[in-house]
């Protein structure tokens, strides 16, 4: 198994001057680099500004999302080698809030994990089902219809080197988390359905993660670090839920 990793996903929140703010305090904070990974996804336009204040720390940072298409006439989109000339390592796809609100359907998700992954990014690809699916059972089969998708387009060998974060959509941003052990259920399925080559992924969870209930979240077998939104935001409690893995 990687280090553990914790990841913080400032989603449209904050200016340039909060974004350096925010920043500035995680990067005073000495993390113990071997014992977790951290890394932070602020808005795109912040990135430039986050990258310079954390550029001597052990912090990394990502971005939110990334266009399917390598390069060309596609206005408004970010390249996924323009990431990383930004200074990415991560990138978020598939999130709840994009698949949901801004229409991305699991080909798309697709495109967008192999362009980011062809680029040298390592994605961090969001499943979960929503509240009407666990409540129809369908919990496992979404979850698994959604990582199909992508080792469908790129294999089986190139999901297993990505993070998988398991985040059921009715936990996100609402303040109610899945028990560690509803969350292991589908961290267990996820693992069986990547099988050996998946023994080492990385698989988070995410959904309403905040400093108390982290720890027992963090306790189950196969999670191996957090997806963390709204208490990313403040520095403390961020660094709070960074220390328990660190612990
Ligand atoms: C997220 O943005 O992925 C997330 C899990 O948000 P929150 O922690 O606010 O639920």
């Amino acid at each position: 198994m990687g280090k553990p990793l914790i990841a913080g996903n400032w989603k449209m929140h904050g200016t340039a001057e909060s974004a350096r703010n925010l920043a500035t305090q995680l990067g005073h904070h000495r993390f113990q680099e071997d014992a977790a990974e951290i890394v932070v996804f602020p808005p795109l336009v912040h990135l430039s500004v986050v990258r310079d204040v954390l550029a001597d720390s052990s912090v990394s940072i990502g971005a939110q999302n990334v266009s399917r298409f390598p390069n060309g006439a596609y206005t408004g989109e970010v390249s996924a080698e323009m990431l990383l000339d930004q200074g990415c390592k991560y990138v978020l796809v598939g999130h709840s809030e994009r698949r949901a609100i801004l229409g991305e359907s699991d080909q798309i998700v697709a495109e967008k994990f192999r362009a980011a992954q062809n680029a040298g990014l390592i994605p961090i690809l969001c499943v979960g089902e929503s509240l009407q699916q666990r409540q129809q059972d369908a919990t496992f089969d979404v979850v698994a219809k959604q990582i199909s998708a992508v080792i469908d387009l790129v294999g089986l060998e190139k999901v297993c080197q990505s993070v998988i974060a398991y985040e059921p959509v009715w936990a996100i941003g609402t303040g109610e988390t899945a028990s560690p052990e509803q969350a292991q259920d589908v961290h267990t399925v996820i693992r069986a359905q990547l099988g050996e080559a998946g023994r080492s992924t990385t698989l988070l969870y995410g959904g309403s993660v905040n400093k108390s209930n982290a720890a027992e979240l963090f306790k189950q077998p196969d999670i191996n670090g957090g997806l963390v939104g709204g208490a990313s935001l403040e520095a403390d409690e961020f660094l709070k839920i960074a220390q328990l893995v660190e612990a």
